[in-house]
Parts: structure tokens; C-alpha cells; sequence
């Protein structure tokens, strides 16, 4: 490839150049932006904003621009490289077929994959239905109480019950988990690397040897175990229980349509991935985890919870619940550091319960588990001894050492992909994907590739797939009317339409989400990702069946090397908290390689995310909170004082920037200098990336360690709250220590820490989407859209400032890519709050900005590069408009309870109702602009009650007549 970076003519773009497409406001827009803000080019504006010490002067060596034509027609050619092989591998990933419905309608929607975390409830009830539908699901067939909206991986998910265990259960003394061998290899290792970091005690061996005394916690079983047998664990969780302690299961939905649910056997926790629900494989991701347990742990729960509750008129609502669990409240004593989950794939494998109800997922069960019985009964006819009776979808063979040789010769001649478990034994899981025509090639394949003499008819006719009492479900799940009203493809195209109808999305309008970065997801980037060639591979099949992905991987490190100025990168975290976690351990690993171990002391400024302090705890961090000062920015001298008085242990700092006001501090390298003076390293958090590419280095101002939101920066979309990507930078001293895997060796040194996700490259099937950006873009293109996202921000907060102060400012009064509208001072003359204003906006058609991060009683509005300059004016008018509607309140006008904001949102049910008491009119309501007389959009619930469904937690499908609207006295 040439590496020529071409300049981008203003005049003379190109046709099919993509960069005026991604970047919203156009040059001569800009002109005119300029000039509001007092500056005759991009250039001297950007000058004025980026202090200079830290300014990054060259042009981002990732290529020339590319239209979508060129770039997905080299992409082709690398997705060529990738073989798709029949895999038989199982592990937690499985072939799935995934409902064409769904897949065009969800996975390929933007009006499904571009929504936000549904933080602003009223506007995001089809997604919270979709997902409340999930939880029900995974409630039903896990046999538990109550469950989250998703978690990131299996793996993970496992860590996650382990410190859910850990908290209710654990102490210095009680602080053993015993994990049974027959886990999956990758969930063993996540549990391990995380157990460590935490001084958890972890006992890996067989189950049946268990040795459960008081010092034990919890324990850790896979149900069907990784070679598809089936155990009975009754007596196993009862000693459990006797001690105190917790039973963890990692399980498998489709194998709990047929089997005893855990929960009915003694359970506390299951976890697993819904992915065989119809999401594909992508080697190795995105898909959802699912986590279940019982209610009396329901404070403790990591990652969403979806709960109903209901609005101001007494009607149901869904929102997310018990937020207060979470992170952004409880910081370094939260349950969790989960964040960014995997919404859109919750969604997915939900709909695919409700497409195909308990019927159709029992029958697609019992289909798969008929294959592995024929597929057993013919191995055995073969000579085979199967070394379990009791299994669902895999089965364990004996070959001999010999016999394995001549076996993978012919599974390779039949491009088909087998596990070997051990020298001399094999595993072979199949699935909904299986047909009558694999399982005689398997057949072949085992007696190394010659002809059997027997055929599929034949041996499934004396085949007895029915389960031994002990196992045997006899539960009914699914019986809510939603898992049996859309088995006709037109009923769910409209329920799936139904639900889209009610949530603002960017198809809507701007999400202006200070810190969470809402840009143009392009349909380029979007197309790869369900090509077959990134879609369908297992993660672990032989890596040179994935030469694609592997360019793509080195292509995509090397760009991210390149943006962050780093030495090395690691794709494996799946999300920037994950990414705070994976390189927070790194750090530890670098300490405790040069004897340093000690060193676990981690400064976090008081304005930091609430991720970081939360990752802190989870990678074996003690917190020091270091003060901000009255302009926003790290307060030098109380940061300075704490890194002396540590001096002796402090491992890391961890600082956003620019800093989560948003404001490029200038003092940042006399900050990392400190930090390194005294043996710390500089954890950068890099969810404000899309203020620094091609503008300005973390690795040039001496941090350490920095993580990327590719869901953020790099155009992935937020899928309503997931999938996201959180790969980390690093610099020299520290890539010895990135992540590794132990099934598939991505970074195989022995120094590797990890691994921190279940797969060895995590998402892998979303990163061609940040792939094709950064190569449509070209290094002066990335640079232009970061320009042009300050210049966006600043123009709002122009705009905006003699209507609403503009909290923090950096150089010359200019703000980053956000900027904070202090909204704290309506209280008083209006009765006025933050919330009234992001729940008035969505009457006039948007969603609110971040509320209350970083400043409690705020707005933060980031409006990226790729909204227009005419959708930046909309939004500057809502903002105007609402001054003035609090402006009637304060001159008493307008009624100070009773008036547009207080009673916002208004829904279409509200403002055509037959009775109208309200002291301002339906048209002030609903139509407060021009555009919202063209373009409305109604939110589908009023304001909701977020206290009363904490109270009343029901975060399954509720029965039905919960629908009926209930007094609001009640
Ligand atoms: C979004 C964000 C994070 C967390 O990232 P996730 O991908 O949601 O885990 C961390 N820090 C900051 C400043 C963020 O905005």
C-alpha cells in the first residue's frame, strides 16, 4: 500500500470522497462558524484551542483518503484471506442461523444499532421491551429470579459471579474458589487472571474431588461441562450451601430448553452467551452474556437491569433499574466496572426467542440433540468408544493418538473444524446449523475419510435422545403472551417495527452526548461486518483459516498505534472499562516484573469517570482521589502532594483527556512528569479521543497506557448500549505485557497478562467497522474531523453562552470537543432542573445531552463532527426556545409547577386527550418549532417514575394485566 497522504482540496473534493460525507457542516458552513467564533480558517481556530505544548504537528501515517468503493473493495480482498470452515468446535460458540428478519431488521437497522444507552427511558421503551423480553427469557431457562440486560462475554461474565460471590459470601479468610476443570479453557483463565488480581484463591480440578470447607466461597461448574457432559451437581451445591458459600454455573440456553434447569438444582448464579441465538459468530464477537441469580443478590448484580415501572399518569414503563448499583454513583466500591454491555445482541437473541417461541427453541433442541445422538450411535458403529452417556450437542470420542492423526487429515480434506481435547481424544458439538449431510461426512471423517457403510436414516432410527429423569426439564418457560404472538414472519416484522417506532435513535436527530462521542455510524462501515467471511468464523479455528482477520488485526493495531503514539496495541478488551481493566493489569504485571509489586497505589481525580475508579478496585488498585480545582482541571499541587506521600507505592494515575469537562489541560505533561518521577505509570483514559486524533498524542504527553472507545471515537455504532470495542495502547516498556489468550496464542510471550475477554481479538466481527473509517478518512481526514468536532462545540457553546453560563473553558475561552451548560442556577428563580430540560427536549425532537456527569445538575453536549451546521442550529434553538419558556417562569407568566417543562415529555395519548387543564396549549406542547410540526417525534410514555420501580422490582415480562394503567395513588 502507498502511503501518500494526499491534501484535501477544499474546493475540489472529489465526488466519491467519503470525508464530506462523515463530516457534517460543510466548508463554507464552516466559514460562517468561524466567523461567529472570531476566526478566519480551521487552522488559526484550532491554533487558539490546542495548547501548543501538546499539539501533534505531522500528518497520522494510516494512508491517503479512500472513497467506500475502494476500501470495501480492498476489504473484500482481505475478507477473501479468511476460509470459512464447518466448525465443530463448541467452546461457548456455536453455528446459529439467524432469522432473516432480525438480520436485516435489527442487526442491519440503524434505527436498532445507532440508539444510545437508554438512559432517557420515555424515549426508549421498544428497546427496553426488546430487552426486558431478553431478561425474561434468560430467567425462564435458567430457573433464577432475576437477571441483567447483558454482559460482555461469557468469560467475563463469570469473573462477574465470582466477585458477586466474593462480596456476599467472601472474606480474607473465605476466599477460595474451587472451578471445575470441565469449564471452558478461556472462562478459566478470565476467572484465573481476575481472581489474581483481586487476592481471590482459585482451585481448578475435577468436580467430583472437590474439597469444600469454609474457606470456600463459591464454586465454579459448567453445565454441560466443555466436553458436553452432562452432571448431576445436587449433592455438589448442597455442601456449597453448607459452608456459606455460592454454586456458580456456566450454562447453555438452548441446552436448558431440554435439561433441569440450574436454578431448580440448587444454583445461585448462571451465566453464559446467548450467542447461539441467532447472532453470529464473528470470531469471537460481539454477542451477549447473560447473568442470573437470585433475588436476594439483586443490589449486587453487575451491568443493566431493565425494570417496569411506570409514569407520571400511573401508566406501565420500562427504565433501567437500581442504577444507583452502578459505577457512576458508587465509583470505587461499585459492583462492577461494566459499562458499555452488549444491548443490540440481547435484543437479537431475545427477538429470537419470541420468533420462535418455546415450541420452536424446543424443537430446534431436541433437533440438535437428535443430530449428536445419530452422530454418537455412528462413531460407536465405527468402533468409537463415547465416553458420556449424558450430553446434549457434544459428545466426547476416543481415538487413540494414532486414530487423531488420520482424523484431522480428513477433517481438513473436508474443510471442517474439530476440537482436540487431549492427545488421543476429541469433542464434537454440533447445532441448529447441522444437517443429516454433516453428520455423514463427520462419520467419514472419523474412519479417516473412507465411505461408511451405513447411512443417516438408519442409525437415527434406534436412537434414544431422551434425557434420564434427573436431567429431563419438565418446566414450562416462555409463557408470556410475547413468546407466542410473532411466529408469523409479517406479526414480527411489525412487533420489531412497533418497538423501533418508539425509541429516538440517530435516524432521528443528533444524540448530543458529552464524553459519549454519538458520530455517524456510515453504511460503509457497516457492511463488512455481516459478510460471511468476518460473520461466520469460530474464534478458535486454526488461525490460518483467518489470515483475513489477521491483516486486518495488524492493520488496524498499527493505524491505533499510530493515532495514540504508541509501541504496541491489543484488540482483546471489549469495552473501554475492559480496556481500564486490561491496562491497569499491565501496569501491575510491568511493577511486579522489576520487583515493584508493591506498587498499588492508583490517583484518580475526582471528575474521572465513574469506570475508572471501579477498574481500579478490580485490577488490585487502592483509590486516592486527587481534587480538581475551580476551573475543572487536575489541581497540580494536591497531585503533586499525593504522589509524594505515596511516592513509595504509587503504581498509576488514571486522567482523561482532555479532561472530562472537556477542556485540554495545559499542565498534562508536568502531570505525567510527576507521575513518572515517582515510579507510577499514566493510565489515559481515551474516551475523548475524538479530540485529540491528528491533533494531539497520549503517547507524546507521556502517558503510559491508553484506551480507545472504538463505539465512540472510531464509528462503531452504540447499538442502544453495546457492542463497543475498548482496545488499549501502550507504550515500549509495557507491550511485553499485553493480554494473551490461552486458547489461541494472539501475543505469546510469557510475560503476557490475561486474558481479559473470552476471545482472543474480543468483538472481533465489529472491527472492520473502525477498519473502514480510518481508511476512508486517510491520516488528514481523521485530523479534519476531529477539527471540525471542536469547531461544532464551540459554536454551540457561542451560541449558547449568553442563555445558559458555559462551565469550564481551556485558552482563550475556547472549549474541546464539549462543553458543559450549567443549568444549576434555574433552580431557584424557576423551580427549574437539569432533567426538566433534557425531558423538554425530547418534545422538540432530541435527546438529551449527558445530564449530570461531570457536574451533578449540568448538561454536557458533545455534538461531533457529523452533525450539520442546520442540525446544530435546531439544536440551538431548542436550547433558546426552553431559556425562554423558564424565562415566562421566572417573570411568573408561566405557572411555576403546571408548564412545558415540568410536564414533559408530552406523548400524542396526552396532548389529544379529551380533557386539557393545563394552563399553556397543546400546540406549545407538542409543536414548539417549525421542525417539529414537520419532523415530530412522540415520545410513547410520560415522565417516568424511577424510585417507585426500584421499590417494586419486576424485571421480567410482568403478567399481563400489569399493563392495565393503575391509579397513581396506588
Ligand atoms: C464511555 C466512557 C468510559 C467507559 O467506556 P465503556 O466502553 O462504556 O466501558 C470510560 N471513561 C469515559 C470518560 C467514558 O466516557
Amino acid at each position: 500500500m502507498v502511503m501518500v497522504p494526499r491534501t484535501i482540496s477544499p474546493a475540489v473534493a472529489a465526488v466519491d470522497s467519503f470525508i464530506p460525507r462523515h463530516v457534517g457542516p460543510s466548508r463554507s458552513e464552516q466559514q460562517q462558524m468561524l466567523a461567529a467564533l472570531g476566526y478566519d480558517s480551521l487552522d488559526a481556530f484550532i491554533d487558539a484551542v490546542v495548547p501548543e505544548q501538546i499539539r501533534f504537528r505531522g500528518t497520522l501515517n494510516t494512508g491517503p483518503e479512500r472513497s467506500e468503493a475502494e476500501v470495501l473493495a480492498a476489504l473484500r480482498q482481505i475478507a477473501a484471506r479468511n476460509q470459512v470452515y464447518r466448525s465443530f468446535i463448541g467452546m461457548g460458540y456455536h453455528g446459529t442461523h439467524t432469522p432473516n428478519v432480525i438480520l436485516r431488521n435489527i442487526m442491519e437497522n440503524p434505527a436498532w444499532y445507532t440508539a444510545y444507552t437508554p438512559y432517557q427511558a420515555e424515549i426508549a421503551q421498544g428497546r427496553l421491551e426488546a430487552l426486558l423480553n431478553y431478561q425474561t427469557m434468560v430467567i425462564d431457562l435458567t430457573g433464577l429470579e432475576i437477571a441483567n440486560a447483558s454482559l460482555l462475554d461469557e468469560g467475563t461474565a463469570a469473573a462477574e459471579a465470582m466477585a458477586l460471590a466474593f462480596a456476599a459470601k467472601g472474606s480474607a479468610t473465605k476466599n477460595v474458589l474451587l472451578v471445575a476443570a470441565d469449564c471452558h479453557p478461556q472462562t478459566i483463565a478470565v476467572v484465573a487472571a481476575r481472581a489474581a488480581a483481586r487476592g481471590v484463591t482459585v482451585t481448578v480440578g475435577d468436580a467430583r474431588e472437590f474439597a469444600v470447607d469454609e474457606r470456600v466461597f463459591g464454586v465454579l461448574l459448567q453445565y454441560p461441562g466443555t466436553d458436553g457432559a452432562i452432571v448431576d451437581y445436587r449433592a455438589l451445591t448442597e455442601q456449597v450451601h453448607a459452608v456459606g458459600g455460592m454454586a456458580i454455573v456456566a450454562s447453555d440456553l438452548l441446552a436448558l430448553c431440554l435439561l433441569t434447569p440450574p436454578g431448580e438444582w440448587g444454583a445461585d448464579i448462571v451465566v453464559g452467551n446467548s450467542q447461539r441465538f441467532g447472532v453470529p459468530m464473528g470470531y469471537g464477537g460481539p454477542h451477549a452474556a447473560f447473568f442470573a441469580t437470585r433475588d436476594e443478590y439483586k443490589r449486587l448484580l453487575p451491568g443493566r437491569i431493565i425494570g417496569l415501572s411506570r409514569d407520571v399518569e400511573g401508566a406501565p414503563a420500562l427504565r433501567m433499574a437500581l442504577q444507583t448499583r452502578e459505577q457512576h454513583i458508587r465509583r470505587e466500591k461499585a459492583t462492577s466496572n461494566v459499562c458499555t454491555a452488549q444491548v443490540l445482541l440481547s435484543v437479537m437473541a431475545g427477538m429470537y426467542a419470541v420468533y420462535h417461541g418455546p415450541a420452536g427453541l424446543t424443537q430446534i433442541a431436541e433437533r440438535v440433540h437428535a443430530r449428536a445422538g445419530a452422530l454418537a450411535a455412528g462413531l460407536e458403529r465405527l468402533g468409537f468408544a463415547i465416553t458420556h452417556e449424558q450430553y446434549f450437542d457434544t459428545i466426547r470420542v476416543e481415538v487413540g493418538a494414532h486414530g487423531q492423526q488420520d482424523i484431522l487429515a480428513a477433517a481438513e480434506a473436508y474443510r471442517l473444524n474439530l476440537r482436540v481435547l487431549e492427545p488421543g481424544t476429541m469433542t464434537v458439538s454440533v447445532d441448529e446449523t447441522t444437517t443429516e449431510q454433516d453428520i455423514a461426512d463427520l462419520w467419514q471423517v472419523f474412519n479417516s475419510g473412507a465411505a461408511v457403510d451405513f447411512n443417516y436414516a438408519d442409525v437415527a432410527a434406534d436412537v434414544d435422545t431422551r434425557y434420564d429423569e434427573r436431567f429431563r426439564r419438565v418446566s414450562p418457560f416462555l409463557t408470556h403472551p410475547t413468546f407466542h404472538r410473532y411466529h408469523s414472519e409479517t406479526e414480527m416484522l411489525r412487533y420489531m417495527y412497533a418497538l423501533q417506532a418508539r425509541d429516538f435513535s440517530l435516524v432521528h436527530g443528533m444524540i448530543p452526548l458529552g464524553s459519549c462521542t454519538m458520530k455517524l455510524n456510515a453504511t460503509a462501515e457497516m457492511i463488512p461486518v455481516t459478510w460471511p467471511e468476518f460473520g461466520q468464523l469460530h474464534p478458535f479455528a486454526p488461525r490460518t483459516q483467518a489470515e483475513g482477520y489477521a491483516q486486518l488485526f495488524r492493520e488496524l493495531e498499527h493505524d491505533l498505534a499510530e493515532v495514540t503514539g504508541f509501541a504496541g496495541v491489543s484488540l482483546q478488551p471489549n469495552a473501554g472499562s475492559q480496556g481500564e481493566y486490561a491496562g491497569l493489569l499491565v501496569i501491575r504485571a510491568y511493577h511486579a516484573a522489576r520487583g515493584e509489586a508493591h506498587r498499588t497505589v492508583c490517583l484518580i481525580p475526582q471528575s474521572a469517570h465513574g469506570t475508572n475508579p471501579a477498574s481500579a478496585v478490580m485490577a488490585g488498585f487502592g483509590v486516592v482521589v486527587v481534587k480538581t480545582d475551580a476551573d475543572g482541571n487536575i489541581d497540580v499541587d494536591d497531585l503533586r502532594a499525593k504522589a509524594e506521600q505515596h511516592a513509595a507505592n504509587l503504581g498509576a494515575l488514571m486522567v482523561t483527556y482532555p479532561s472530562t469537562h472537556g477542556v485540554f489541560e495545559a499542565r498534562i505533561k508536568e502531570i505525567t512528569a510527576i507521575i513518572h518521577e515517582h515510579g507510577g505509570q499514566v493510565y489515559m483514559d481515551g474516551a475523548n479521543m475524538n479530540a485529540m486524533v491528528g491533533v494531539s498524542r497520549p503517547g507524546d504527553l507521556g502517558a503510559d497506557v491508553c484506551h480507545l472507545n472504538l463505539h465512540k471515537t472510531f464509528c462503531i455504532p452504540h447499538g442502544g448500549g453495546g457492542p463497543g470495542m475498548g482496545p488499549i495502547g501502550v507504550a515500549a516498556q509495557l507491550v511485553p505485557f499485553l493480554p494473551t489468550h490461552p486458547v489461541i496464542a494472539s501475543h505469546d510471550v510469557s510475560t503476557a497478562i490475561g486474558p481479559v475477554s473470552a476471545a482472543p481479538w474480543g468483538s472481533a466481527s465489529i472491527l472492520p467497522i473502525s477498519y473502514v473509517y480510518i481508511k476512508m478518512m486517510g491520516g488528514e481526514g481523521l485530523a479534519y474531523a476531529t477539527k471540525v468536532a471542536i469547531l461544532n462545540a464551540n459554536y454551540i457553546a457561542k451560541q449558547l453562552e449568553g442563555h445558559y453560563p458555559v462551565l469550564y473553558r481551556g485558552q482563550n475561552g475556547l472549549v474541546a470537543h464539549e462543553c458543559i451548560l450549567d443549568t444549576r442556577g434555574l433552580k431557584g428563580a424557576a423551580g427549574i432542573e437539569a432533567e426538566d430540560l433534557a425531558k423538554r427536549l425530547m418534545d422538540y425532537g432530541f435527546h438529551a445531552p449527558t445530564l449530570s456527569f461531570p457536574v451533578a445538575g449540568t448538561l454536557m453536549v458533545e455534538p461531533t463532527e457529523s452533525e450539520s451546521k442546520a442540525e446544530l442550529d435546531r439544536f440551538i434553538e431548542a436550547m433558546i426556545g426552553m431559556r425562554e419558556e423558564i424565562a415566562a417562569i421566572e417573570r411568573g407568566e408561566a405557572d411555576r409547577e403546571d408548564n412545558v417543562l415540568k410536564n414533559a415529555p408530552h406523548t400524542a395519548t396526552h396532548c389529544t386527550a379529551d380533557a386539557w387543564t393545563h394552563p399553556y396549549t397543546r400546540q406549545q406542547a407538542a409543536y414548539p418549532t417549525a421542525w417539529t410540526r414537520d419532523r415530530k417525534f412522540w415520545p410513547t410514555v410520560r415522565r417516568v417514575e424511577s424510585a417507585f420501580g426500584d421499590r417494586n422490582l419486576v424485571c421480567a415480562c410482568p403478567p399481563i394485566e400489569e399493563y392495565a394503567p393503575a391509579p397513581v395513588s396506588a
